[in-house]
């Protein structure tokens, strides 16, 4: 293919979703479904004075088009396909184009997509592509220079609806791709919204707009590929309410807390619900049981890092309990359930890192009962009230505090006091820690093990009480 040198057409843009080697156990109609919003979006950012094409290879269209030379391409890069997109990008630049980065692959690693481009847009591009093709022909930026975008400016609802037009009809089953809210209210690690550099806060469109849009598709099949569409109930069934008289058939993804609101599930079927894509990240007991906060590894080897320069012993010391934790989480990620007495020694040295870490602004109180230590409890269920304790009352308040833990034998049972400053604001509607604790402990000890988060009895601080059985067996 030549790759010459040449006159770029003033005011064309060429916006490039790369092929990437399909996935031989996903299906062939997994693109052709319903389009990407994602350079129909920017397309829709562009100013009118500009001439759109979007070219999407891995719709059968075959290689970009050379000729005429775009004054700008923009390259969408994950990090699937992020070869594919330098490969691309080393091309147009031969013939003259200015090169434009963008997606998860280049927020995640600017300084990596900018040896490849003249311009790596981190985060939400529409949101600054104006400026970026402005830029780009006043000679303001470049070369290799990182333009971050916001998600909060300009506000979600005022943000153009995707250039659907620029998509050939027959290309899709639908072109009803629909975002109605973008984010989420939970924080996986697993999910590409933990992306380094994403910054996507949780964002809902007013539900008339939704409607507005779907309409002007004309389509009736409605995909909604938001990451979680009923991540706000009320705002699903709101959604669904507006969406039932239309007629019209749909799919979404959601968690599977959305099975907690019947009322809901029922209003998304009368809506026309078809399917919800449900993600689930483990099967397996044992890896819910051993996640251990990642964040604390972290900011121990940080602060281990430090240490080693100010203080030595204290950095010795802090290798040790670290090493210790770690293995008594990888040895105890297959046991069900393991002795309360190794539970807790554990959570002494996980305070003790957490101490280290957060220097005078953490007390920590133990006051233990050894009669107490034979009790059976699911391996890091204590430890991750403690972490609670810590991540609340001491990591989001300037001043700190003190964290207590307590155990002690009460009758046929043991109970186990986590207590820590500030007030109880009430659960987090949806919150995974507490609820898989006690999903845990109700598969470990069917109903006789109880945990109850709240207000301490002197109403001065935030309390979590485990009560289990003394004999640790249902
Ligand atoms: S619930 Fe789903 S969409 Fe939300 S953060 Fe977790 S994995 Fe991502």
């Amino acid at each position: 293919m030549s790759s010459t040198k040449g006159q770029a057409e003033r005011g064309y843009v060429l916006l490039i979703n790369p092929r990437y080697r399909r996935n031989p156990c996903s299906s062939a109609m997994r693109h052709a479904l319903t389009p990407a919003l994602a350079l129909p979006t920017i397309a829709a950012a562009t100013p009118q004075s500009y001439r759109v094409r979007l070219h999407d290879e891995n719709l059968a269209w075959g290689e970009p088009p050379l000729v005429p030379i775009p004054e700008v391409v923009g390259i969408t890069v994950h990090t699937a396909f992020a070869p594919r997109a330098y490969e691309l990008a080393r091309r147009y630049r031969a013939l003259g184009s200015r090169v434009v980065l963008g997606g998860l692959h280049a927020t995640a690693l600017p300084e990596e997509a900018r040896c490849h481009a003249d311009v790596v847009v981190a985060g939400e591009g529409a949101s600054v592509w104006p400026q970026v093709l402005a830029g780009l022909r006043a000679g303001r930026l470049g070369p290799a220079a990182v333009v971050q975008g916001s998600f909060r400016s300009p506000p979600y609802e005022s943000c153009p609806w995707p250039r659907r037009d620029l998509l050939p009809r027959g290309a899709f089953v639908t072109r009803a791709s629909i975002v109605a809210t973008r984010g989420c209210t939970q924080r996986c690690g697993l999910c590409y919204l933990a992306t380094r550099g994403l910054r996507m806060p949780y964002q809902k469109r007013p539900v008339a707009d939704v409607l507005a849009e779907i309409d002007a598709t004309g389509e009736r099949f409605v995909v909604f590929t938001d990451n979680n569409l009923m991540a706000d109930p009320g705002y699903g069934l709101a959604l669904c309410r507006a969406l039932g008289p239309r007629g019209l058939l749909w799919t979404a993804a959601a968690t599977i807390e959305v099975a907690r609101h019947p009322q809901l599930v029922r209003e998304m079927a009368a809506a026309g619900c078809q399917g919800v894509f449900i993600g689930l990240e483990t099967l397996s007991d044992a890896t819910l049981r051993s996640r251990l906060d990642p964040h604390l590894l972290f900011n121990t080897l940080n602060l281990i890092a430090e240490l080693c320069r100010d203080d030595p012993a204290e950095a010795e010391r802090c290798v040790v309990r670290l090493s210790g934790l770690l293995r008594a989480a990888l040895d105890r990620a297959e046991q069900p359930l393991v002795a309360l007495g190794h539970e807790l020694d554990l959570c002494a040295d996980y305070l003790d890192l957490c101490r280290a870490r957060f220097g005078s602004r953490l007390e920590v109180h133990i006051d233990r009962d050894e009669g107490a230590d034979s009790a059976r409890v699911p391996p890091l269920a204590v430890q991750a009230l403690c972490e609670n304790a810590v991540r609340h009352g001491i990591e989001r308040r300037p001043q700190g505090g003190t964290v207590r833990l307590h155990s002690r034998v009460l009758a046929d049972e043991v109970e186990i006091r986590v207590l820590s400053p500030g007030p109880f604001r009430g659960e987090r509607p949806g919150g995974l820690g507490l609820d898989l604790t006690r999903r845990r402990l109700a598969l470990a000890f069917r109903g006789t093990a109880h945990l109850d988060v709240g207000t301490t009895d002197e109403g001065d601080g935030t309390q979590a009480r485990l009560r289990l059985p003394r004999r640790g067996e249902p």
